[in-house]
């Protein structure tokens, strides 16, 4: 069965796009820990990030980097945070996470944005590359 980020690719779900290329995408999580907060992924359904082949692996942290720059400008932050974790969606991704304080960098603190607040970031950041 295609992974709920395989679905975001296909456009069957829909998300807040950041970014595109042929083999990835960025787009902002829907459960974010602060504003801004964008998953990277490769459009290959692979489910631990350490499994991807190493080009495959290298370029998806070059295109979290551009992505990652793009938000450092956008969003007022101390700095970019990247975590990997995938135990709640299993396709390989990167989280960027624009950090003021450590509670940014918990899973267990979310903030919410409105459907407008979303998608101006979303444009905002995609700009910004
Ligand atoms: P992890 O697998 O790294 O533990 O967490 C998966 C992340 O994906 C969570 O931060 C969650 O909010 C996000 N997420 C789960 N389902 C969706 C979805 O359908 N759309 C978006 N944009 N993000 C999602």
């Amino acid at each position: 069965m295609a992974s709920i980020f395989s679905k975001i690719i296909s456009g069957e779900i829909p998300c807040y796009k950041v970014a595109e290329t042929e083999d990835f995408l960025a787009f902002l999580d829907i459960n974010p820990n602060a504003k801004g907060h964008t998953l990277c992924i490769p459009k290959q359904e692979v489910d631990k990030i350490f499994d991807l082949d190493d080009a495959l692996y290298i370029e998806l942290m070059k295109f979290s980097k551009k992505v990652a720059i793009a938000l450092e400008k956008t969003v007022p932050c101390k700095r970019v945070g990247m975590t990997v974790i995938g135990l709640e969606v299993p396709h390989a991704h990167v989280h960027l996470i624009p950090l003021n304080t450590m509670e940014d960098a918990v899973f267990s603190k979310k903030v919410t944005l409105t459907k407008d607040e979303f998608e101006n970031i979303a444009n905002a950041i995609g700009k910004a590359m």
